[in-house]
C-alpha cells in the first residue's frame, strides 16, 4: 500500500465518506438494525457479488506480465509485426493453469497445464492459448463437453471418478498419446517455470508476399524440465496446494525471471500432402527429425500483476484472436475453439470483456460496437454507431486480406474422425515410449498408469480395464505386459483381445 493510499478517506463506491465502518446503525445499543444503514447494505451486497463464474476448464491459474524479444529472423515466413526485426520487444501476459480442477484445487494434480499467452502487438492482441503438451485427448470439438465431464465430478457421488475417465479414454483411443504424456511424470510438473509450452494446434504463417506455411509454436523452458514423482505431487498437495502459484510469484519477486525459448516448426503445403498423418490432427506431433525447430525469440516473465482478480481472473484468451501474418488452419479442434473461447469469455465476463484493462488492445481499436453490460471505455462517445456513414473516417483495409485456403474436398458431411488413414493412435505414443523415455521414466509411467487405473470400480470395471489394456498393448507389448503385471492380470486372457481392431474392441 502506498502512503497516498493510506491517507485516503474511506468512501462508498459512489464517493460518500464513511462515518462508521465497524458498527451497524441500530435502535439502541442492543436493538435491531435500521434499513437505512446503506453502507452496511453496500458492503454485504458487493461481497455477495464478488465471485464470477469460474472457468469451466482451467479454473485454477496464475499469471504474469513479461516481454517477448525476437532473436532470429522469421520474416520469410510471416509479416506479423512482432517478428519484424531482431531485438524487437513485445509486452505480453501469460496465464498458467491446471485444467480439470476447480478454483481451489491443488496445483500439483495430475493434469495438463494451460499455457495461454496474450501478446499486445500493434496489429492487435494475439492470443496463443495452448498447453504444456503438444497434443490433446480428442481431435473433434464435438467431443469436448463429454470429455470434460469425465474429468470433473460424478453426477451422483460428486467425486472425481477414475471409472468415468478411463471409460471415456478406452472408448476413444485417439486420447492415448495425450494420456501417455499425462501419465508420465510430465503430468505432475514441479512448477509452472519448469515446463514447456505449446501452441499445440497447427496454425499458419503468412509472409509479405501473401505466401502461407503451416506452423507449430513451441516454448522450451530455460529453467529445465523438472517434475514431481506421483508421491511427491501428493505430498505437496497436502503441504501447499498453491505451490506453483507461490513459486512463480516468489521467483519473479526475487528477480529470477523465468524464460522460455520460442521455436517454430514449419510445414509447406507439399509437405502437408506427403505427411503420413493428418497434419491438422491435434492428437499428433510433427516429428522433430522431419520438421526441425527454428529459433525465434525469448519470452521472459518479469512482473507479477498487482491485483490477482483484476488481471489474472479477468484475463480472457481466445484462439480466435490472431493477427496479420498469423492465421488459422483446418485443425478441427482449433476451428471449434475459435467459436467456443470467445463465447466462454462473453458468458464469464460479459460482451465487453475486451474493454477490461488486461484484455484491452493498447493500440488503436476502431469499430461500431456499442452498449451492453459494462461499456466502460466511453462507448464511442458521440461518434457514429453504424457503418457505412458520412461522418467518421473508419474504413475497411483490404490490404489485410489473407490468401484463400485450398481445401481437398467439396463434399460436406459427417466424416469419421478415425476413418481410413486417421486411425493410427499408436505409432506416436510408441515413439515416445521407445525412443524418448529412459528406463526411469518408463518405470514411473507404468507405476502411474497402474495407480490411476486402480481407481476404476463398479460393475464395468473389468471391461474398462481390459479395453484400456488392449490399447497399451497396441502401443508396445512390453508396456502392456508391465501394466498387466502391475494389476496381477492373466495375460493370456488379455492377449486374446490384443490384436483385434478398434471397432471390435468398442
Ligand atoms: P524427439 O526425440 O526429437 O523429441 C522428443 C520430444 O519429447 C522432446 O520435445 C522432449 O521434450 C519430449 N519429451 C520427453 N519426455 C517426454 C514426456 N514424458 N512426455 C512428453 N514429451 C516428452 O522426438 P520426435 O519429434 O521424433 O517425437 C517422438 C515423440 O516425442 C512423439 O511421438 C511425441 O510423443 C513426443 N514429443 C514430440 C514433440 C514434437 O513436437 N515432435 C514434442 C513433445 C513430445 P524436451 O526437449 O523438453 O525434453
Amino acid at each position: 500500500m502506498t502512503d497516498q493510499n493510506r491517507s485516503r478517506r474511506l468512501t462508498t463506491a459512489s464517493g460518500k465518506p464513511y462515518v462508521e465502518n465497524e458498527n451497524s446503525k441500530s435502535v439502541g445499543a442492543r436493538g435491531p438494525l435500521l434499513l437505512e444503514d446503506f453502507i452496511l447494505h453496500e458492503k454485504l451486497a458487493h461481497f455477495n457479488r464478488e465471485r464470477i463464474p469460474e472457468r469451466v476448464v482451467h479454473a485454477k491459474g496464475t499469471g504474469a506480465f513479461g516481454t517477448f524479444t525476437v532473436t532470429h529472423d522469421i520474416t520469410r515466413y510471416t509479416k506479423a509485426k512482432l517478428f519484424s526485426e531482431i531485438g524487437k520487444q513485445t509486452k505480453l501476459f501469460l496465464r498458467f493453469s491446471t485444467v480439470g480442477g476447480e478454483k481451489g484445487s491443488a496445483d500439483t494434480e495430475r493434469d495438463p497445464r494451460g499455457f495461454a499467452i496474450k501478446f499486445y502487438t500493434e496489429d492487435g492482441n494475439w492470443d496463443l492459448v495452448g498447453n504444456n503438451t503438444p497434443v490433446f485427448f480428442i481431435k473433434d470439438p464435438k467431443k469436448f463437453p463429454d470429455f470434460i465431464h469425465t474429468q470433473k465430478r460424478d453426477p451422483r457421488t460428486n467425486c472425481k471418478s477414475a471409472t468415468m475417465m478411463w471409460d471415456f479414454w478406452s472408448l476413444n483411443p485417439e486420447s492415448l498419446h495425450q494420456v501417455m504424456i499425462l501419465m508420465s511424470d510430465r503430468g505432475t510438473p514441479y512448477s509452472y517455470r519448469h515446463l514447456d509450452g505449446f501452441g499445440s494446434h497447427t496454425f499458419s504463417l503468412i509472409n509479405a508476399n501473401n505466401e502461407r506455411v503451416w506452423v507449430k509454436f513451441h516454448f522450451k523452458t530455460l529453467q529445465g524440465i523438472k517434475n514431481f514423482t506421483a508421491e511427491e505431487a501428493v505430498e505437496m498437495k497436502g503441504k501447499d496446494p498453491d505451490f506453483a502459484q507461490r513459486d512463480l510469484v516468489e521467483a519473479i519477486d526475487k528477480k529470477d525471471f523465468p524464460k522460455w525459448a520460442m521455436k517454430i516448426q514449419v510445414m509447406t503445403d507439399e509437405e502437408a500432402q506427403a505427411f503420413p498423418w493428418n497434419p491438422f490432427d491435434l492428437t499428433k506431433v510433427w516429428p522433430h527429425g522431419d520438421f526441425p525447430l527454428h529459433d525465434v525469440g525469448i519470452l521472459e516473465l518479469n512482473q507479477v500483476p498487482r491485483n490477482y482478480f483484476a488481471e489474472v481472473e479477468q484475463s480472457a484468451f481466445a484462439p480466435a484472436h490472431v493477427i496479420d501474418g498469423i492465421s488459422y488452419s483446418p485443425d478441427k479442434m482449433l476451428q471449434g475453439r475459435i467459436l467456443s473461447y470467445t463465447d466462454a469469455q462473453r458468458y464469464r465476463l460479459g460482451g465487453n470483456y475486451e474493454q477490461i484493462p488486461v484484455n484491452r488492445c493498447p493500440f488503436m481499436v476502431a469499430n461500431h460496437q456499442r452498449d451492453g453490460l459494462m461499456a466502460v471505455n466511453g462507448n464511442g462517445e458521440d461518434t457514429p454507431n453504424y457503418f457505412p456513414n458520412s461522418f467518421d473516417d473508419i474504413y475497411v483495409d483490404e490490404s489485410y486480406t489473407e490468401p484463400a485456403v485450398e481445401l481437398d474436398s467439396a463434399v460436406a458431411g459427417w466424416f469419421d474422425r478415425n476413418g481410413a488413414n486417421d486411425n493410427d493412435h499408436y505409432s506416436q505414443p510408441a515413439a515416445l515410449y521407445n525412443k524418448v523415455m529412459n528406463d526411469y521414466e518408463r518405470h514411473n509411467l507404468v507405476a502411474n498408469i497402474v495407480d490411476a487405473m486402480s481407481g476404476i470400480s463398479g460393475e464395468k470395471k473389468d471391461i474398462i480395464i481390459n479395453r484400456q489394456l488392449c490399447h497399451w498393448f497396441r502401443v508396445d507389448m512390453s508396456l502392456g505386459m508391465a501394466i498387466a503385471k502391475g494389476f496381477g492380470i492373466d495375460i493370456n486372457a488379455v492377449m486374446q483381445h490384443a490384436p483385434k481392431q478398434q471397432a471390435e474392441l468398442v
